[in-house]
This record gives structure tokens, C-alpha cells and sequence, in this order.
């Protein structure tokens, strides 16, 4: 069953907060030690620290009072997040893990479902505190799997990953392809854009004010903590609003779509590929994924679709140069003049098909 998280506002007491901030350090500290410890190891005498090891010694931490995790799994996960920077440096190769600042350690996860944490009707209970409140302003619908205690600015919030059933929709009759727009978000091939919303740009403004006004502060002044809980806010906002726009604008085209085309901009070569393709890339990632993973619930077919040549062809075939300034398609071979970015998703389209066709359906390729 697939997995997915939902994020609640906790609303702890002074007390409660107090405590949790406590716990923070705690996981950050011990998150450093441990990677202290495998540094020097091996710069004395070049011995690789594995995760076992260092879980063993939490025991003897826990006894000594040296540790203030009351939850061994949730102590234990910090030691596994050590691990897994670790593991992904020795897949990329670059990417050391870094010694992480307190105020930059912002998340405790109890791991097991049985372990440290439990929800008492508005009331969420975590091992060593009191019962905080939490707003379920949505139902927690599903077995909950993991907890996730974070702090966003002043805010609290506890994210559960939560296996839930899967919904099919009913079948429609309709495809779409969908291209990245140069002066809209996207571009759909039955001739509809959607406007890059304008929160981005207003947003960005007062952000730089912000940011603008925290220069100017003194170092360790109150002005100052003041001015970087504003800049947080901002960009926490700013986040919502695009993750929003993303899940509503994903919602309606998976509801309304059987076969979903889009360009899969995981490619090479990207960077010389088109502008604004790099300007949304970040966006475009986060609403790919948003469309891949209701696309699959929903019971409807996502074709990603190499890029290459999508905005210098026409549907019929035929090969329209066009320069980045020009903003039409106009074919010399059957005549279909539109704007270019809905002869690229209807391109994209023509490619999904055919790559369904190829695959039978269902299977996510790159052709
Ligand atoms: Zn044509």
C-alpha cells in the first residue's frame, strides 16, 4: 500500500515547547558526536564506525544519563540519518556530511508505530511529555507508520506517513500532454495555459526586504532574531502557496485525463535545452511528481517523454525551427499556426501515445 504524509499543527504549552526545543538539541548533539566519532576513527586509524556500532553504544549513553532521548527508536534514527548521508556520499561520491548547527536541527522522527508516540483524540502523546495538542483539521486516514516532530520558525508540527487505500477513478476519455510554458507555467495540448501565479513574484518582493532588513541587524540582537523569524515566514509562506497551486492544479488534471504525457526533465543536456525550463525546474519537479504519484492512485498513465525537439516539431511530422523570441508555430507543411507551447504539449501528447502503444500501458518510459 503506498505511503503518504500529513502534516498537523501541534500546539504545545511553554512547558511543552521547552521540552521539545530540549529534545532537538539532544538529537542534534548526538547526530554530531556520531559523526565525530566516525571521523576520527578513521583519521587515527582508518576504521569505518557502522550504524550497529554506534546504535550499541546508545545503551550505555541512556544509562550513563548522557543522552535525554527518552525513546531508544527515536535516538536510533538519528544514527540512521548519520548513515544515510554517509551512504549517499558513497554513492555520489561527493557531499560530506557536515556538523549541523542547533538551530538548523529542526526534526525528530519516533520511527516505529508501537514506540514513543500515540494520538489521544485532539491530544498527541510523545514518550517523556505531557499530551499535546494537535489539530487534526483533516482525518487521519490510514494506519499511521511514522511520526515526524518538526519545527518550522516558531510553529510545531508533527508529520505522520500514513499507508492508506488507493481510490481508482472512474475511466475517461480524454489525454492530455502537458509542456513547461515560457511566459505561463504550462502550456496543455487542447490549446489551455495556466498562468504562473503571480504570489511567486509579489512574494519574492517582501522577501527581499526582509532579507534586506535582517542584513542590517546587529548579530546576536533581539532585532535580529525578530528579522530571521520574519525571513522564515516568508519563505514557509511562499512554499504553501506553491505546494498548494501544485496539488489543486495536479488534482484537476489527473481527475480529468487518462493518459497524461510530459516531458521528462531529468535528461542530460538540460542546461542548454530551453530558458524557462530551467526557471520552473525546481516547480516543475515537485508538480511531476504530485501528478505521478495521484496519477497512480487514480488508476490513470503517466508517460514522461524525452524533451528533445518537442518545440521545433509540428504534429504532423514536419521540422519548425523556432528561436526562443518566437512565440508562434507556424507550419509550412499543414498550415497549423498556434501558440508554441501547446504545439509542444500537443507533440508531447503525440509521443506518449506512442509510447504507450509501445510499452502497453501503465509503464512509466522515456522514448
Ligand atoms: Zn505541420
Amino acid at each position: 500500500m503506498p505511503i503518504r504524509s500529513l502534516k498537523y499543527r501541534l500546539y504545545p504549552n511553554q512547558e511543552q515547547a521547552a521540552w521539545l526545543t530540549e529534545q532537538l538539541r539532544e538529537a542534534c548533539d548526538l547526530y554530531n558526536a556520531a559523526l565525530e566519532e566516525r571521523k576520527s576513527a578513521w583519521k587515527c586509524c582508518r576504521k569505518t564506525v557502522s550504524f550497529y556500532e554506534q546504535s550499541r553504544q546508545l545503551k550505555y549513553l541512556r544509562a550513563q544519563g548522557l543522552l535525554k532521548i527518552p525513546n531508544f527508536n527515536c535516538a536510533e534514527e538519528i544514527l540512521k540519518r548519520l548513515d544515510r548521508s554517509y551512504s549517499a556520499l558513497f554513492r555520489r561520491g561527493y557531499g560530506f556530511p557536515r556538523f549541523r548547527s542547533v538551530r538548523r536541527f529542526d526534526s525528530i522522527t519516533f520511527p516505529k508505530r508501537t514506540s514513543g508516540f500515540s494520538v489521544y483524540g485532539d491530544r498527541l502523546r510523545l514518550q517523556g511529555c505531557s499530551l499535546i495538542k494537535i489539530n487534526l483539521h483533516r482525518p487521519v486516514d490510514g494506519t499511521i507508520k511514522t511520526a515526524t516532530v518538526k519545527r518550522e520558525g516558531q510553529k510545531w508540527f508533527v508529520i505522520f506517513a500514513v499507508e492508506y487505500q488507493t481510490i481508482t477513478l472512474p475511466a475517461v476519455n480524454i489525454e492530455c500532454g502537458i509542456d513547461v510554458g515560457l511566459s505561463s507555467f504550462i502550456a496543455l495540448s487542447d490549446g489551455s495555459t495556466v498562468a504562473a501565479p503571480q504570489f511567486f513574484r509579489k512574494a519574492q518582493a517582501k522577501l527581499r526586504r526582509a532579507q534586506r532588513h535582517l542584513a542590517r541587524c546587529k548579530r546576536g540582537s533581539k532585532r535580529r532574531a525578530k528579522a530571521v523569524a520574519q525571513v522564515v515566514r516568508h519563505h514557509v509562506k511562499v512554499r504553501n502557496q506553491r505546494s498548494d497551486f501544485h496539488h489543486k492544479l495536479s488534482r484537476q488534471i489527473v481527475n480529468g485525463n487518462q493518459l497524461i504525457a510530459v516531458e521528462d526533465l531529468n535528461v542530460k543536456g538540460l542546461a542548454q535545452s530551453r530558458l524557462a525550463k530551467s526557471i520552473h525546474d525546481a516547480g516543475w519537479t515537485a508538480f511531476v511528481n504530485m501528478l505521478t504519484y495521484k496519477a497512480a492512485d487514480a488508476g490513470r498513465t503517466l508517460v514522461r517523454v524525452n524533451p528533445r525537439g518537442t518545440s521545433q516539431t509540428c504534429i504532423c511530422g514536419a521540422s519548425v525551427p523556432k528561436k526562443l523570441s518566437d512565440r508562434w508555430h507556424d507550419c509550412p507543411e499543414c498550415g497549423l499556426f498556434a501558440s508554441r507551447d501547446v504545439v509542444s504539449a500537443m507533440v508531447i501528447l503525440a509521443a506518449g501515445r506512442a509510447a504507450q502503444i509501445v510499452t502497453n500501458g501503465d509503464v512509466q518510459c522515456v522514448i
